[in-house]
């Protein structure tokens, strides 16, 4: 834990910093596994299962039996919580549909846009060291609301060789079409160039490890395209003295406990809450089952003592949080200061975890301060938007001076000749 007390504001680019694997050791292995996997295909998935996840497997592919298995091993009541979930992610999404609004900038000439879904996507869950099931929602169905005709779905096996009956049960339930046995890089690598069994995809979706991310960032030279760079999780807790320090420990764990590359930055401008966060972040941590992950990434997370809650605000917009907690009693008053972060949650009620799981909001979110020039998913992820237009003869005689004179003083007089070749047939 890094404690910092009225730090000046020329020390915060310092304390903005996250952890980070060396890049350079990163590059090199991406391209070795983007290599093998592109020249061996689902042969090198395997040995990549063997070497990396401890696990062997025969097949790559998720069986129909194995599907129907796992859904008998997920109890009632773990399948009542995810299809509550799962109503509340699509109401939350299916709300992001907008009407066509079709333009008529000047008389006769008419623009619109009309959404297409991307054709086949690929959705990367994380296994590593926890199942997200979770987000096998956050992405499929956003996936399935636009219209997305394949949904093909990679996660790591576990030692058993096995993917987790919740992450199974998820998928089949949110209409997934294809599920792979394959983690971390080279899942991302056969899902851009594609193997024996895995499909091409036109887009990857989804967050994970450190290798997850410089894989997507990799694959981007092979014109796939992606979501965003979800790395590593993070939040940031902006406390007040009203503020309850158990409930800020809880938050600033339920982060920490994600894995050791994880950060949580804790920023109050009340000394007694400062204190007491700290004691109780201390207590709570011994009895989680993850507290070695958590307490790992405690050793990178800050404890910051500040003036002003304005202040605050100003060093969050800095760091450019994935997830934002703004545990102060006049919320409202603060919204409009917000200018970089994933999503925000207010009051001491909004804990991240609803978020995470089931309120509704996505949570594959930007990490590593992209939140500064990227948003989480959402619905508009899974489209391509295209614009139309109509012109009118009447239209194009409008518009017409406009456009020969902008494409004469450009030199480019095809384009110009293309309106008046029309208006001189009049
Ligand atoms: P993961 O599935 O992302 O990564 C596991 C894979 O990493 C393994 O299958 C393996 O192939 C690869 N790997 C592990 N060690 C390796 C090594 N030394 N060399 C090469 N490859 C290696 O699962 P995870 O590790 O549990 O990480 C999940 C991550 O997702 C966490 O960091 C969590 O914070 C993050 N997350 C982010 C968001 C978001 O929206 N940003 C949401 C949820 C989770």
């Amino acid at each position: 834990m890094k404690i910092y007390r009225y730090p000046t504001k020329d020390s915060w680019k310092d304390l903005v910093k996250r952890p980070v694997l060396e890049q350079k050791e990163i590059s090199a292995l991406i391209t070795e596994i983007f290599t093998e996997v592109k020249k061996n295909g689902d042969k090198a998935l395997i040995e990549f299962n063997h070497k990396f996840d401890k696990a062997d497997t025969q097949s790559i592919s998720v069986t129909r039996e194995e599907i129907e298995n796992a859904e008998k091993q997920v109890s009632d009541e773990l399948k009542k919580a995810v299809q509550q979930a799962k109503e509340n992610i699509s109401k939350f999404h299916a709300s992001q549909k907008q009407e066509i609004q079709k333009i008529e900038t000047m008389k006769g000439v008419v623009c619109w846009r009309e959404n297409r879904a991307v054709e086949r996507v690929g959705i990367y869950i994380p296994g590593g060291t926890a199942p997200l099931f979770s987000t096998v929602l956050m992405l499929a169905v956003p996936a399935n609301l636009a219209g997305c005709k394949e949904i093909i779905l990679c996660s790591p096996p576990d030692k058993n060789g096995n993917i987790n009956p919740a992450i199974l049960y998820a998928a089949n339930l949110c209409g997934v079409s294809e599920i792979f046995k394959t983690g971390g890089a080279q899942a991302v690598a056969a899902m851009t160039f594609g193997t024996e069994s895995i499909p091409a995809v036109n887009k990857i979706f989804g967050p994970g490890n450190q290798f997850v991310v410089a894989a997507k960032e990799y694959a981007q030279r092979y014109g796939v395209a992606i979501d965003m760079p979800a790395g590593p999780s993070e939040v940031l807790v902006i406390a007040d003295e009203q503020a309850v320090p158990e409930f800020c420990a809880a938050d600033l764990l339920s982060q920490a406990e994600h894995g050791s590359d994880s950060q949580v930055v804790f920023i109050t401008t009340d000394l007694k809450v400062f204190t007491e966060t700290i004691s109780a972040v201390e207590q709570q941590i011994r009895d989680l089952p993850r507290n070695e992950l958590a307490a790992q990434a405690l050793e990178n997370s800050s404890f910051v003592l500040v003036n002003a809650l304005e202040e605050a605000l100003e060093f969050s917009n800095l760091y450019a949080p994935e997830h934002l907690i703004l545990a102060i009693a006049d919320f409202e008053k603060y919204i409009s200061l917000i200018e970089n972060a994933g999503s925000v949650f207010l009051g001491n009620y909004s804990c991240e975890s609803a978020g995470d799981y089931a309120s509704g909001t996505n949570h594959t979110l930007p990490t590593n301060g992209y939140a500064k020039n990227y948003s989480g998913v959402s619905l508009d992820s899974f489209v391509k938007k295209i614009t139309f237009q109509h012109l009118s003869k009447e239209g194009l005689q409008n518009l017409g001076k406009t456009i020969e004179l902008m494409a004469e003083a450009e030199g480019l007089f095809a384009h110009k000749n293309a309106v008046s070749i029309r208006l001189e047939k009049n």
